[in-house]
C-alpha cells in the first residue's frame, strides 16, 4: 500500500549560514571512478546501534549533478553529509530501508538540519510503515523549536514533506533525474524490509538494506553498475563468546558502546537475518553487476582485514569488490 501524506509546516529559519564544510575526504578517489555525473557517498558504513567507535552508522548519499538523495540515516548521517561536502538543504528525497535505529535514528535530525540550513523545496520521505506516523511525531517534536527560530530570526517556511509508505515491490519515483524501484527483502523480525534500485542517466546503483540472501535482490540488481550489499564475516563454530564488534575496522576493545541483552540471541540475529560476504558475492555474480560494495559489515571473527572481506566476496564473483569505509566516494 502506498500512502501519501502532506505535512506543511510554517516557519523556518533560513540562512543559518552555508553548511558546506571544507571536509577532508580521506577515501575520495580511493575507490573506482565515479561515472556519468552520479556519485555514491558512503556516509556511514557501520552496522548496529552502538556508538562511539570512530565510524558512523548506515547512511548513503547519491548525487546526480546537483540533485541529492539520501538512503538511510543511522547515527551520524547528518554530520557525515556535511563532512562529505554536501548540503542537507539540497536533499530532495530520503529513503529508509527498514526500521532499525542504525538506519533511521536521524530521521528527525536530518529533517531539522535540512530545514535549518534553508530547505525550501518539498522533501520526499519513503520507507516502510509506520514512516508516516514517525515523521509526524518527529515534526511535532521539533515544532516548538522551529516556531521559536521563526519568530526570532524569520526564515522561509519549511516546504511540504511528502511521505510515502512502501510495503511491496513497486516503482517508487521517477522525477526526471532518477528512477527508483523497491523490492522486499528478508530481515526478521523486521517486516517489511526494503531494498532500493536507483537508475540515473548512465548509472544504476542498488542498496540491499539489511537482509538474508534473497532472489528478489538478484532480480532488482540485474545488470546494475553497483550493488551495495550488507555483509557479515563468520566461520563455522563461531560462538557468542566472541566479541560481536570484533570488526577489523576498529580495535574490538574500542568498538563502541556496550550492547545490552542476551549475547546468544544477538548472535542468532546476526546469523539468521544477514548475509555472509561469500553469499553477497554470489548474489552480485547472479545479478551480473559490475561492482560489489560491502557495507554495513559485521565481523564475528577478530582480525579480519579489508582484503579478507574482499577475498570472501570474490569466491563467487569476478567483478570489482570494494570494502566500504566512511566518506568513501564511489
Ligand atoms: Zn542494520
Ligand atoms: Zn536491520
Amino acid at each position: 500500500m502506498t500512502n501519501q501524506m502532506k505535512v506543511d509546516r510554517r516557519g523556518v529559519i533560513r540562512g543559518g549560514g552555508a553548511m558546506v564544510a571544507g571536509a577532508m575526504l580521506p577515501w575520495a578517489g580511493a575507490a573506482s571512478a565515479a561515472g556519468s555525473g552520479t556519485q555514491l557517498h558512503i556516509l556511514g558504513s557501520r552496522a548496529g546501534p552502538s556508538v562511539g567507535s570512530g565510524s558512523y552508522q548506515t547512511s548513503y548519499a547519491l548525487t546526480v549533478g546537483d540533485a541529492l538523495y539520501v538512503v538511510d540515516c543511522g547515527y551520524g548521517a547528518t554530520e557525515q553529509l556535511v563532512r562529505a561536502g554536501l548540503r542537507p538543504q539540497d536533499m530532495r528525497d530520503l529513503f529508509i530501508t527498514h526500521h532499525h535505529p542504525d538506519h533511521n535514528i536521524e530521521l528527525g535530525t536530518l529533517i531539522y538540519f535540512a530545514w535549518y540550513a534553508g530547505l525550501e523545496k518539498p522533501l520526499g520521505i519513503y520507507g516502510p510503515p509506520p514512516i508516516e506516523a514517525m515523521t509526524k511525531s518527529y515534526l511535532a517534536a521539533i515544532k516548538p523549536d522551529i516556531d521559536i527560530w521563526l519568530d526570532d530570526i524569520g526564515h522561509a517556511p519549511l516546504g511540504p514533506i511528502n511521505v510515502t509508505e512502501l510495503s511491496k515491490p513497486q516503482d517508487v519515483l521517477d522525477d526526471g533525474t532518477v528512477k527508483v524501484r523497491c523490492t522486499l527483502v528478508n530481515h526478521p523480525p523486521v517486516v517489511p524490509a526494503l531494498a532500493y534500485r536507483f537508475d540515473t542517466p548512465g548509472r544504476s546503483i542498488v542498496f540491499s538494506g539489511d537482509t538474508t540472501p534473497m532472489q528478489s535482490l538478484v532480480e532488482l540488481a540485474r545488470g546494475a553498475d553497483v550493488l551495495v550489499h550488507e555483509a557479515i564475516y563468520t566461520k563455522d563454530g563461531v560462538t557468542a563468546n566472541l566479541t560481536l564488534n570484533g570488526d577489523a575496522r576498529v580495535d574490538s576493545s574500542a568498538a563502541g558502546s556496550a550492547i545490552a541483552g542476551n549475547a546468544q540471541k544477538l548472535l542468532d540475529h546476526v546469523l539468521n537475518s544477514h548475509t555472509k560476504a561469500e553469499d553477497a558475492g554470489r548474489i552480485a555474480a547472479e545479478a551480473g553487476v559490475k561492482t560489489l560494495v560491502l557495507a554495513h559489515t559485521v565481523s564475528l571473527v577478530p582480525g579480519v582485514t579489508d582484503g579478507m572481506w574482499i577475498e570472501a566476496a570474490r569466491k563467487h564473483f569476478d567483478g570489482e569488490v570494494i570494502f566500504a569505509h566512511d566518506l568513501m566516494v564511489i
